[in-house]
């Protein structure tokens, strides 16, 4: 077996020690004589399973009790018609565009009401995030939705914006759970889990009580109301057993590192030491506005479409695989979650170090 290191931006690279203890559970989880994937998911095993898991969640995060956690389907795109079917009651959201995802979810919520793009950083291909210290608020406005962490374009908002009281929904699908998050700042703060915390199939939505209501847009489909997940403890129907699993392993692993101050510490590390080396280098250049960089996506180029090129197959030659930027960005990007250690970051910065060498 060799492992190589992989800086795919999802799915992406899991924590050696879970995935080994996938492993030993497979054929056999507990004493249940079967595998969490062929368990029912009624069944007390797996009610155990799901409860830890979002107790360790909680714990982790530190979620109020007026939050629910729910755990659901449909990836992150869901969550794109979800947010405003349930929350839109006047119809009206403003959205922030920073990136793909922010434009596909404001596009979505333009199917069910009025959408005001209240700021944006399309101007520079999203190389940046817009000042939102006093933005155009819709007195009206259901809600003030961003991205936080473009997983793209590699920004991250590292302060929120002011929502002038409006509830915010943030979209943290490639941040979620990498650093502490204060929960009160938001009324849904939401994530696909495929990026930084498990394997793809769960998104994880942490919601505040006032905002699981009945009245929903009507023709709101019952699978696509946050009450009926709420009122069923995320088991109104088959939930994916096995993906709530093995995230519930990377919770305890998460406790067993030190908990996400500690995932911060060494996030910070892991990413100065690439941008450390992209500040200095000749070659290789961020294309990110340095005060908005993002810890978990580093995108960077060489301003030479057939050097990048030559670059990302030497680099999959040499066990550095899925360095290719986003197809609509081109360049590189890496991708450093939570489980990519240090020493993958900085065999990767001797491995460009020395191309540049190489090819300078
Ligand atoms: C990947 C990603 C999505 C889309 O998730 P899917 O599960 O593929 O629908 C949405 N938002 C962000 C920030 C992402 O990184």
């Amino acid at each position: 077996m060799s492992r190589v290191y992989n800086f795919s931006a999802g799915p992406a690279c899991l924590p050696e020690e879970v995935l080994r203890q996938c492993a030993a559970e497979m054929l056999e989880y507990g004493t249940s004589g079967m595998s969490v994937m062929e368990m029912s998911h009624r069944s007390k095993d797996f009610e155990a399973i799901i409860n830890q898991a979002e107790a360790d969640l909680r714990e982790l995060v530190g979620i109020p009790d007026n939050y629910r956690v729910l755990f659901l389907q449909g990836g992150g795109n869901t969550q794109f018609a979800m947010v405003p079917m349930n929350l839109m009651r006047n119809r009206v959201a403003d959205y922030i565009i920073t990136g793909q995802w922010a434009k596909k979810a404001a596009a979505e919520a333009e199917l069910f009401g009025k959408v005001n793009r209240i700021a944006s950083s399309a101007d520079k291909t999203f190389s940046y995030i817009p000042d939102c210290s006093d933005l155009p608020v819709s007195p009206d406005a259901d809600y003030v939705y961003i991205c936080q962490n473009n997983t793209i374009y590699g920004t991250v908002f590292h302060t929120l914006p002011d929502t002038k009281g409006k509830d915010l929904v943030s979209d943290v699908s490639s941040m979620l759970l990498s650093e502490p998050m204060d929960v009160t700042k938001y009324g849904v703060v939401w994530g696909g889990v495929q990026k930084n915390v498990g394997p793809a199939g769960v998104t994880i939505v942490i919601i505040r009580d006032d905002l699981i209501r009945e009245d929903v847009l009507p023709g709101t489909p019952t699978m696509l109301r946050y009450k009926t997940h709420a009122d069923n403890k995320s088991l109104y129907n088959t939930p994916p057993c096995w993906n709530i699993y093995v995230c519930g392993l990377v919770f305890k692993w998460l406790k067993e590192m030190g908990g996400l101050e500690e995932m911060q510490r060494r996030n910070i590390a892991k990413a100065q030491v690439l941008y450390d080396f992209l500040d200095g280098s000749h070659m290789f250049h961020g294309t990110v506005r340095k005060e908005d960089r993002s810890l978990m996506n580093v995108p960077f180029v060489t301003g030479d479409e057939e050097l990048d090129k030559r670059f990302i197959a030497a680099a999959t030659a040499a066990g550095f695989k899925n360095l290719k930027g986003h197809r609509t960005v081109g360049g590189m990007r890496a991708s450093i979650y939570n489980a990519m250690p240090m020493e993958g970051v900085q065999a990767l910065v001797a491995f460009m170090a020395e191309f540049e060498k190489a090819n300078g």
